[in-house]
């Protein structure tokens, strides 16, 4: 019966002379039409196999239109712009840190055309693709030389094959953790040639756990910031002057994995006023705990020979890993041929080179580059933003919505400072006649995708992750015709 149904499906050539499907060739190409229908086709082949034949028949209208479906979704672009209303500031999934707009406007100016990446214009001759990032990144962190590769993973890949390949490397078993994507320090270590040395135990290690293992193959010590969770309870760690002081004596280097790298200290913006507008849990009012993370510039004024950070973490511009530290280090990873396998394109350094220039003024940071700047947002403006969608949604299709403001609380994300909690307004939509997974889903699979995240039964929108322009989209959504 289904090998009948199957055989008794039309060719795409006698589909093609259909006369309802070759319609369709006057408004699109041939080959996209015949792609069209051949997926069409594939389609009706499982829905033959998978379901009961008794009730497929094939009938030309309905392929067409299926077909029209098949040229429409061809013709969008796979990857696109997302709202996301999930209060996830570093949200991996969701691309990270967005980029501001002098990074955005440097990469559409320098890649529209042609640039100086690789030539020194003063000299008429070759030049370094590092070289137009090398000097921001050593004025604001404060080390002596600087690179950036790829991403932070390249980075600690090519911070350990440089230093330490067939050597030995001490790390806490403390730090030997996993990051979201299948990023682990024992296996990094491993595809990097270096032989991993654990030292203390999983809560405590101390420096004398260093000393005694520390052997005529040691090359490096590495101390790995534990980015996305904390330990509490009995714990010790050594500090990283300690670490610098033993790499010293011994005249082995010091490598920290910073992970974030945050070159603006939060914690001092994070003041009362963010902190105490009306945070609500558990009934509980009052101020949240601010975590101070430890800052790029702390590790290199501490003597660290190398770090490593993200460039689409804290520091809210491009996917890169920054490598900084001092200049013989970065001078041998520069020699190193596996650089040029893990090197950045001109896209990259433009919008780094732009994102990093902003840096030098701190406040102008905290306002034009879009992570710092919701980081910082004062919950009576999210207020007023969720007012603002509120006034929007009330009223849409004969009061069918239940649309109320919640306290809430969003998360920086990207494995960054996990137990941070940051107060913030939430606007929680339910709707008569369809449940909150299916509501979340119709969002999601929007034409303007739509992030949301399901709390106590609702559908919320977080304001704190809001770009410009979402409220509409949002209002757009809901004032639609149907959402079922
Ligand atoms: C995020 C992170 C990495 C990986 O960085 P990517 O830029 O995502 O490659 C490595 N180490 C630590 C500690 C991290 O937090």
């Amino acid at each position: 019966m289904k090998k009948e149904l199957l055989r008794k499906l039309p060719a795409v050539d006698s589909l093609l002379k259909d006369s309802k499907i070759a319609l369709l060739l006057k408004e699109r190409s041939r080959p996209i039409v015949v792609e069209a229908i051949r997926t069409a086709l594939d389609k009706e082949r499982e829905l033959i196999k998978g379901s009961d034949a008794t009730l497929y028949r094939f009938n030309i209208d309905e392929f067409r239109k299926k077909v029209e479906t098949e040229i429409e979704k061809s013709g969008k672009l796979s990857l696109a712009r997302v709202v996301n209303a999930t209060g996830v500031i570093l949200h991996t999934n969701l691309g990270r840190a967005p980029l501001s707009v002098s990074a955005l406007k440097n990469l559409i100016e320098v890649s529209t055309g042609y640039a100086n990446l690789e030539f020194d214009l003063d000299r008429g001759e070759r030049g370094e693709r590092y070289s137009h990032l090398e000097p921001l990144l050593c004025s604001l962190t404060g080390s002596e030389a600087a690179l950036v590769v790829n991403n932070n993973a390249a980075a600690v890949l090519l911070v350990l094959n440089t230093l330490a390949e067939g050597k030995e490397v001490i790390v806490s078993r403390g730090e030997l953790v996993e990051i979201g994507g299948s990023f682990r320090i024992p296996d990094v270590m491993r595809k990097s040639g270096a032989r991993l040395v654990e030292v203390g135990t999983t809560n405590r290690t101390h420096l004398r756990d260093y000393e005694v293992a520390l052997t005529p193959e040691t090359s490096l010590i590495m101390k790995v910031h534990r980015s996305n969770f904390d330990m509490v309870g009995f714990t010790a760690d050594v500090p990283i002057q300690d670490l610098v002081r033993l790499g010293k004596d011994n005249n082995i280097p010091v490598m920290n994995d910073l992970g974030s790298g945050s070159i603006i200290d939060l914690s001092r913006y994070w003041g009362l006023s963010l902190f105490t507008g009306g945070a609500k849990r558990s009934g509980r009012m009052g101020t949240v705990p601010v975590i101070r993370e430890p800052t790029v510039q702390d590790s290199v004024a501490a003597g660290i020979d190398v770090i490593t950070f993200s460039g689409d973490k804290l520091l809210g511009g491009p996917q890169a890993g920054i490598i900084i530290g001092k200049k013989e280090v970065i001078e041998a990873i520069k020699k190193n041929p596996l650089t040029r396998a893990l090197r950045i394109d001109k896209l990259t350094v433009a919008a780094l080179e732009a994102t990093l220039k902003i840096y030098m003024d701190e406040l102008k940071a905290l306002h034009e580059i879009p992570v710092l700047r919701m980081l910082t947002l004062q919950v009576a403006d999210l207020a007023k933003s969720a007012r603002r969608l509120l006034k929007g949604l009330r009223g849409i299709q004969g009061g069918r919505f239940d649309v109320s403001i919640r306290d809430g609380f969003s998360q920086v994300g990207g494995g960054a400072m996990p137990l941070q909690e940051i107060p913030t307004k939430l606007v929680a939509i339910k709707a008569k006649g369809i449940s909150p997974d299916r509501l979340e889903k119709k969002l999601r699979t929007n034409s303007n995708a739509i992030v949301a995240r399901i709390e106590r039964d609702e559908v919320v929108f977080d304001m704190r992750t809001l770009i410009e322009g979402d409220i509409e989209i949002i209002t757009g959504f809901f004032k639609g015709a149907s959402i079922g």
